[in-house]
């Protein structure tokens, strides 16, 4: 009885030898027996939309859509770099979309799922910026947009995006304390998982008088990351290179 987490992948065609661990081990033993595997979000570095027909994006769905089809539900939910992705690439993946904020209850306890990004509400510049591109109309625009001219828009987005990066204080990009106690209050949950901010760690703090648990998941940038809940606990490990 497990069930896994991952996000932050950031997959990309500049780092091949994540893309086979991903695919590596999406077919292990230990994702096969699992009772669901929950991806929240960036699992790649760009999504420019569902129509990509890049090799990428074909190898993501055929790992994905092979263990759903040996019996283990896959969701999916969007992060900041994918949130282009859409119904279309999900039926092909065979996963299930999720919102950002769904809880769901594992063995028992309800766990509140986020990518993290809306928790980092003190990096005011990047909610602004959220805000906007996160509009039905800024989607629709950006998609009709011709898939080389989406390329060349997703490459700028990410120039912009490390400028940001590199002049915003660590602080201010990590969660805001308040952010997290209200969304957990609101959902009724003491336990969170989240992404995002690439700090993987499982911080314990009390809530309203209840012990309560925020999980980062770790990126994988160098290695991968799982977090693995079971009816015992939750723990996070590290997947190294072969
Ligand atoms: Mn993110």
């Amino acid at each position: 009885m497990t069930t896994l987490f991952i996000a932050d992948l950031h997959l990309d065609d500049s780092r091949p030898q994540i893309t086979r661990l991903f695919e590596d081990y999406l077919a292990s033993d230990e994702a096969r027996s699992a009772d669901a595997l929950y991806i929240l979000g960036d699992l790649v570095e760009a999504w420019i939309g569902d129509d990509d027909d890049a090799e990428l994006p074909t190898r993501i769905a055929n790992a994905t859509r092979a263990l759903r089809d040996s019996g283990v539900p896959v969701y999916f939910m969007v992060g900041n770099r994918d949130f282009l992705l859409g119904e279309d690439f999900a039926r092909r993946a065979g996963f299930t979309l999720l919102e950002d904020g769904t809880v769901h209850e594992l063995y028992g306890r309800p766990t509140l799922l986020m990518h993290g990004d809306v928790l980092c509400t003190d990096d005011v510049a990047y909610q602004a910026v959220r805000k906007q591109v996160r509009t039905p109309e800024w989607k629709a625009q950006v998609l009709a947009m011709p898939l080389p001219a989406r390329r060349a828009f997703a490459a700028k987005a990410r120039e912009d995006s490390k400028a940001h990066t590199g002049s915003t204080m660590e602080t201010i990009m990590d969660v805001n304390a308040g952010a997290v106690a209200s969304a957990m209050g609101n959902a009724g949950v003491t336990r969170l998982v989240h992404g995002h901010t690439h700090r993987p760690a499982i911080h314990r703090f009390s809530l309203d008088g209840q012990p309560a648990e925020r999980i980062v998941l770790g990126d994988w940038y160098e290695h991968g990351s799982v977090l693995r809940i079971t009816p015992e606990g939750a723990e996070l490990r590290g997947l190294s290179l072969s």
